[in-house]
């Protein structure tokens, strides 16, 4: 064989080898030029989409392609050849296929692109998914996982309504038989609807305004017992039918769970009020009751003065005068009261913490029981000023000198000495009050609950005087805290910043 004679032969067997190759392989390949128009296809893509090359020769690509891909793939091309930003040339993707009776299918497809006397072409080589072994165990594979699933599972036809599939969870709930849902629509399981009203439902997913919608209504069993359910309903196109899906929840345990859960809250929710309402007239009768009390006395002591044989008349004036300044601390807690539960910062002054603290003792003392107490003042020179709601601090002090006093009152033969001191803390800029007495001090094992609403270790007491001092102490941005004495009772601080820290804030 010469030269020429072999290239001949050579050139010849390629073309009838790559025809061959072509006609026989079990891939589907199909050529279209840049607008996506049908050049030829080999006898597997016939096989494929059951159409011979006359049928689809000449006409767009799309014809072979399910909705969205169908619009898509003008668009696509379009694209490609403006950006240059491949899907699938040279790469390669599972998309969807349409053969000619309608049945969508899944393909894998790969393209390349040639260029012929400058022309450009797209070539598909396409595999039919659908018989791949593993698709089709897949497909199995959620059809156990659809039948096996214990929500109930319906497919409905878009028209008719008619229920094309439901599963056994379905058909076991509903007391049906796989041969009689196919005679019912969804209408039959749902009492609450109407014809009209349900088409209205789904107009969304018709018009294609929705994907998905969800709703929550009841269902209806052959023996007529209702449950309710949440329902997730989506429009598909299944084997080129729009059918429905409906994916229902049976949520008669959420339901019950769910009014347990309302009725706590709504307990809570009056527990609440009434515990509120409690603190809040707890809280009053409890800071009334000292200047109450405080006035009880002075008018006695004033009836005393005024039957003894020698009226001291300056005596008694002065009684009274205690007993005016008692009553308008009286009404200064109420008004400030409401400020304690919400702060007021405008009613602030600046003011001398000793101060406060002499008047509140003074205060303290008119309680018949303060006789039986020394109160030993050791409060520090040239204080900064504290800016302060002083009638509130007063409170504190004035609560935690008679809680001091309320823990050392049985013990008759010892010394029952309540320390008030003061000092400047200058690195934090505030000053620390302290009370200190020789009581029984903190049961460790109480120690946790002393500043919760309504604690009591006293028969008549109301627990609520801490809650009102920490409160008050927070309020002003300050600290209050307690110590057990290395000796003996406890020693309650607090702290409360200067005017000049409160200034720069
Ligand atoms: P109340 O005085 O009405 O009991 P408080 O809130 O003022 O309410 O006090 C709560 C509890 O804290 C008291 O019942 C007492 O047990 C404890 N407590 C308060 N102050 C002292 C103190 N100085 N020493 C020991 N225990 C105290």
């Amino acid at each position: 064989m010469n030269k020429n004679s072999r290239e001949k032969s050579n050139k010849f067997d390629t073309e009838a080898h790559l025809r061959a190759v072509i006609n026989t392989a079990i891939e589907g390949i199909i050529t279209i030029d840049n607008k996506g128009i049908i050049q030829a296809i080999n006898p597997a893509t016939e096989k494929i989409f059951s159409y011979n090359e006359e049928e689809v020769k000449g006409k767009n690509i799309s014809m072979l392609m399910p909705k969205p891909y169908e619009e898509e793939h003008d668009t696509y091309i379009k694209n490609y050849l403006s950006t240059g930003k491949a899907k699938i040339i040279g790469i390669g993707r599972e998309v969807k296929g349409k053969r000619k009776n309608g049945i969508v299918f899944p393909m894998w497809i790969q393209v390349a692109q040639c260029f012929e006397n400058g022309q450009r072409f797209f070539t598909g080589f396409i595999k039919d998914l659908s018989t791949e072994r593993n698709y089709l165990d897949r497909v199995i594979g959620y059809e156990r996982i659809l039948e096996d699933s214990i929500n109930e599972i319906y497919f409905f036809d878009a028209e008719t309504l008619l229920f094309t599939h439901a599963n056994q969870g379905a058909l076991k709930n509903l007391q049906y038989s796989d041969e009689k849902i196919k005679q019912l629509t969804p209408l039959d399981l749902k009492p609450e609807y109407t014809l009209e009203s349900f088409q209205k439902l789904i107009e969304p997913l018709k018009s294609g305004n929705e994907e998905k919608i969800q709703f929550t209504t009841v269902h209806r069993r052959k023996d007529g017992s209702l449950y309710p359910v949440e329902v997730h309903l989506e429009l598909i196109d299944f084997e080129s039918r729009k059918v429905f899906v409906a994916i229902i929840l049976d949520i008669s345990e959420k339901i019950s769970a769910e009014t347990n859960i309302k009725a706590q809250q709504e307990q809570l929710m009056h527990m609440d009020r009434v515990s509120i309402m409690g603190e809040m007239a707890a809280g009053i009768a409890h800071e009334i009751n000292q200047p109450l009390t405080a006035i009880n006395s002075y008018a006695n002591a004033a009836a005393r003065r005024i039957k003894s044989e020698n009226i001291d008349i300056d005596s008694i004036e002065k009684l009274l005068e205690k007993i005016s300044n008692a009553s308008i601390r009286a009404s200064d807690v109420i008004s400030h009261l409401r400020i304690m539960l919400k702060p007021n910062t405008k009613q602030h002054r600046h003011l001398n913490i000793n101060s406060l603290i002499e008047d509140a003792v003074e205060l303290a003392n008119s309680d018949s029981r303060a006789r039986e107490f020394e109160l030993i003042l050791g409060l520090a020179k040239d204080l900064p000023k504290v800016t302060a709601d002083g009638v509130q601090i007063q409170q504190v002090i004035i609560n935690l000198i008679r809680n001091a006093m309320d823990e050392s009152i049985d013990k008759s033969d010892e010394s029952k000495e309540i320390e008030i001191a003061t000092r400047f803390l200058p690195n934090e800029n505030r000053i620390e009050v302290s009370i200190k007495d020789q009581g029984k001090g903190i049961d460790p094992k109480k120690a946790e609950k002393l500043f919760d609403p309504f604690f009591t270790t006293k028969g008549m007491g109301m627990g609520m005087g801490l809650t009102i001092c920490q409160t008050i102490i927070h309020n002003h941005h300050g600290k209050l805290w307690f110590t057990q004495n290395p000796d003996k009772g406890a020693t309650f601080h607090f702290t409360i910043p200067t005017a000049l820290d409160i200034d720069n804030e």
